[in-house]
């Protein structure tokens, strides 16, 4: 009786250590993947400890935030419990030895549960390893849960996610934007320092900006996409999640790298200088600045924190010019039919014949067309229509093969505006996280809260969100964009303007 007291009272200080921990990173702008490190360096914490802390917060307060699908308590204390031996041997400096993490529900783990938010896969368990998580296991990361999504990575606020929407850490009654729903909120309500989610044409960074995290999507290719469920292929790409872009920037220099089993990756030049992050000069920067509100109204509160960053960047040395973007007012219904295009034929594969949950009936037709009607949601059903429709003899030309010219004249004319500029900033959103249930019945106002990511995403260049204060309470987010692959400098810009602001805290977090 008497020791399990005394490892009650352990676990409880310990537990207070490693929040102080957290918070004194905080107050010295230390990031928090930073000052975990520092303990478990120093002994003074162990990786065991943490994945245990991690899971007893997912237990304590995931219920009313539903950001975690599926806890992998065995798989993180097999994992840290290698990590403190690594730990123990005082040469292994790997970057996030012991450091426990989230990973999107759309991202094969082996022998895990893989259910991409969806009842189709509900109970498929992955038979292989995706390249980025094995990168990040190789660089002693502990994989502690995987998070809630929206189904097959469709939607931008968490909604779709067949098992009960996520909610925002920030005000339970607001949604944690989507797809990668819950690997923001996990970040955002401090189960784990860094997660990972996919953006297709927004879905780390709208989520990050909703939930007042950083949030970045490289160049396509700079991370693999094998193991990924594949969503819209031309467009998906990994995305690593965190309070600071620091910790984001020791992600891609861990996961970057051309890998054999996709065809699309590529090398990313300095990745391995991301570990040491240094300023990016702001004096002569020239930074473009799109407003976005010719394509939908921003709010006010909104508009006021972009106005505070832009004023920062520009007292620091930046040059900030005001520009538009004609090609971002036609980029939504582009990225609209590309989407569907290509996710009506990537979700064919759920038949019920190879994965997940199948309706048996004596006839294979009935039994597909059974399956599907049953185990996918509204939104799959709706773009797998949708897609099929403009992909069909008679509608091929005219839509996607239009969507297809769309997309190249919006690449080439983003690639001429960077012969005149370094960078370009925007809102992530137009407006900051909305209450759960207010979208979802309404598809095209849905779509529109992308107005401002799909950009990067069909050029194939990378963006970055990260927090840029509070609006009526809430986190607003800012984007920045980069040629491409300018992924390093763009993590410096990040980094150097976190350095020059404060990223917000939630007080209502620390009470749920
Ligand atoms: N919200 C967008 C969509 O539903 C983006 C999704 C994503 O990036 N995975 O298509």
């Amino acid at each position: 009786m008497e020791t399990v007291t005394l490892k009650y009272f352990d676990r409880y200080f310990y537990a207070l250590h490693i929040e102080f921990k957290y918070r004194k990173g905080f107050l010295m702008k230390k990031s928090p993947v930073a000052s975990l490190r520092e303990g478990l360096d120093s002994g003074d914490l162990s990786a065991e400890f943490l994945a245990v802390h991690s899971i007893e917060k997912i237990n304590k307060m995931d219920g009313r935030i539903n950001a975690i699908s599926v806890e992998m308590r065995e798989l993180a204390i097999k994992t840290a419990r290698a990590a403190d031996g690594r730990l123990r041997s005082n040469s292994d400096k790997s970057p996030f030895l012991g450091i426990p993490v989230v990973i999107k529900d759309n991202m094969a783990c082996s022998g895990q549960y893989f259910q991409n938010g969806s009842k189709i896969t509900k109970k498929f368990i992955s038979p292989f390893t995706a390249t980025v998580i094995n990168r990040l296991l190789s660089a002693g990361a502990v994989p502690v849960a995987r998070a809630a999504m929206d189904e097959f990575a469709m939607g931008s606020s968490g909604e779709f996610h067949a098992f009960g929407p996520t909610r925002n850490p920030w005000d339970t009654t607001k949604v944690a934007g989507g797809s990668s729903s819950g690997s923001a909120a996990a970040v955002a309500a401090g189960y784990v320092p860094f997660a990972l989610g996919s953006d297709t044409g927004g879905s780390v960074r709208l989520p990050g900006a909703f939930c007042g995290i950083s949030a970045f999507r490289p160049t396509y290719g700079v991370l693999s996409r094998y193991g990924i469920t594949a969503m819209a292929s031309s467009l998906d790409q990994v995305g690593p999640m965190a309070r600071h872009v620091e910790d984001i920037a020791l992600g891609i220099s861990v996961m970057a790298g051309i890998d054999p089993n996709d065809s699309t990756s590529l090398e990313l030049q300095g990745a391995s200088d991301l570990v040491q992050l240094v300023p990016l000069d702001l004096k002569g920067l020239k930074i473009g600045y799109f407003a976005g509100d010719n394509l939908k109204a921003i709010q006010p509160a909104v508009k006021a924190c972009v106005s505070n960053a832009l004023e920062t960047l520009e007292a620091n040395g930046a040059e900030i010019v005001d520009i538009d973007l004609p090609c971002a007012s036609y980029a939504l219904e582009t990225y609209c039919l590309l989407n569907t295009a290509e996710v009506s034929s990537n979700l064919s594969r759920f038949d019920g014949i190879r994965y997940g949950n199948r309706v048996p009936t004596d006839n294979l037709a009935d039994m597909i067309a059974k399956t599907r009607n049953t185990n996918l949601g509204l939104e799959a059903k709706r773009r797998i229509l949708l897609g099929t429709f403009c992909l069909s003899k008679g509608h091929f030309d005219a839509y996607y093969l239009k969507a297809l010219r769309a997309r190249n004249a919006i690449t080439l004319s983003v690639m001429e505006i960077f012969n005149s500029l370094d960078f370009i900033l925007t809102p992530v959103s137009p407006i900051t996280a909305f209450t759960l249930g207010e979208k979802v019945t309404d598809p095209l106002e849905m779509y529109t809260m992308d107005i401002l990511t799909v950009l990067p995403a069909l050029a194939d260049i990378p963006a970055l969100a990260v927090p840029a204060g509070l609006a009526n309470g809430l986190p607003v987010g800012i984007q920045f964009i980069g040629p491409r692959l300018s992924d390093c400098s763009l993590l410096r810009l990040g980094y150097t303007f976190q350095q020059l602001t404060t990223i917000p805290i939630s007080t209502t977090i620390e009470s749920l």
